[in-house]
């Protein structure tokens, strides 16, 4: 092997980053609470509970990296004094805060909606006298996948919303964006700077987890270049190396962002098979110092999450140019397992592998009817 990475974090998202290193020569280790974790058939797992683990992870590997955003940043913080971490401390501090992450979007002029720091019943009850009605609270650290928030829609709520969400700490409170749909564009930056970013993502979501996303977003020509310019701001601002991704909503008054995920996303993983190079060889790549490769798209791709239980795996590949990614996770309810990539020639063999992966789905309702090219 050539070189290792380190990755904090063991999911699939590191088991994707290490599937891609391999015809590389790169081999990658992993910094992870459970021994089997789906990165674990590739790499060894140093055990992020046990103690002098962080150091042996720290001597498994030449160069670091994390597929995991809440990593905690005093191991990051030991880290940094003996290797180099891509992407950066900061990325990754601001990520972890809503408070901070807004900040940077305003500071790079990078439209969000109207939000302000709450940290008291008082000043719960000030927000919503300033921002209106209706409003999202949001805690400002620890939520993913719409967790810890409360969506405030009329003023006899304030106490209830301020019970439920204030014993966590300091909270954001967002006004409520009316959206017509969400997207996310995904970047890499590599370490001499160059930015390559591929198009947008439609994404689907059920019960506020990611369903399905549809890749080239449809009609985005014209919401592309702002996604790229707001994109390209934050990672040269932040001297960014590896992929970045930014979550937008699309409103009549144009893009508003809503986070950012330093780290290869599930919306991205459509370019496994889709793009020219995909968001999970060029994080290695970037990582690793060598040229970035071309994130053109192959085919309009659908990538559909498995959600909970699995499908048969014969059923899903019997479908004409669909790909099966399995994580080897244990079934449970709501939890991502895996993901199918459908490549379909036009709108109507679209429609009609939705209409069969439905019926071969456990979890249907993953998906929605309304899917189109
Ligand atoms: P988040 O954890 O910030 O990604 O939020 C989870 C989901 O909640 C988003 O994907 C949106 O569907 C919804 N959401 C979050 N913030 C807002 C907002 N300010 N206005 C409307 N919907 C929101």
């Amino acid at each position: 092997m050539d070189k290792t990475i380190g990755i904090f974090g063991g999911g699939q998202l590191g088991r994707m980053m290490a599937q891609a290193a391999l015809p590389l020569n790169i081999q990658c280790t992993f910094f992870e609470a459970s021994p089997d974790c789906p990165a674990a058939t590739l790499g060894q797992v140093f055990a992020s509970k046990s103690e002098n683990s962080l150091q042996d992870f720290i001597h498994s590997a030449d160069v670091f990296s994390l597929e995991f955003e809440n990593t905690p940043l005093a191991d990051v913080d030991v880290l940094i004094k003996h290797k180099d971490l891509h992407p950066p401390r900061q990325a990754l501090a601001i990520a972890q805060n809503r408070l901070l992450e807004k900040g940077l979007f305003d500071e790079l002029a990078i439209p969000v909606a109207p939000y302000k720091a709450v940290n008291s019943l008082e000043s719960l009850q000030a927000a919503v006298a300033e921002l209106g009605l209706p409003i999202v609270l949001k805690t400002a650290t620890g939520g993913y996948d719409g967790k810890g928030q409360f969506v405030l829609r009329s003023a006899d709520q304030i106490e209830q919303a301020w019970a439920e969400l204030g014993p966590a700490g300091s909270l954001i409170a967002e006004s409520f964006v009316t959206f017509s749909r969400e997207v996310s564009i995904i970047a890499v930056r590599g370490q001499n700077g160059e930015v390559k970013t591929w198009p947008l993502a439609e994404n689907h979501h059920h019960n506020g987890i990611l369903s399905h996303s549809i890749v080239p977003a449809p009609n985005s020509a014209d919401l592309q270049p702002a996604a790229q310019d707001y994109i390209t701001r934050l990672l040269n601002h932040l001297n960014y190396v590896g992929v970045l991704t930014l979550e937008l909503f699309v409103t009549d008054k144009g893009l508003y962002a809503n986070e950012m995920a330093p780290r290869v996303h599930n919306s991205g993983h459509w370019s496994i098979e889709g793009a020219v190079c995909s968001q999970f060889e060029n994080h290695i790549r970037a990582v690793a110092g060598l040229p970035l490769g071309s994130t053109e798209v192959v085919r309009p791709t659908v990538m559909v999450n498995i959600i909970g239980q699995h499908p048969k795996t014969e059923d899903v590949l019997a479908l004409n140019g669909a790909h099966l990614h399995l994580y080897n996770k244990t079934e449970r309810e709501g939890r991502k397992i895996g993901h199918i990539t459908l490549m379909p020639n036009d709108a109507a063999e679209l429609t009609d592998l939705c209409r069969q992966l439905a019926k071969i789905l456990p979890n249907p309702l993953a998906l929605s009817a309304d899917m189109s090219l």
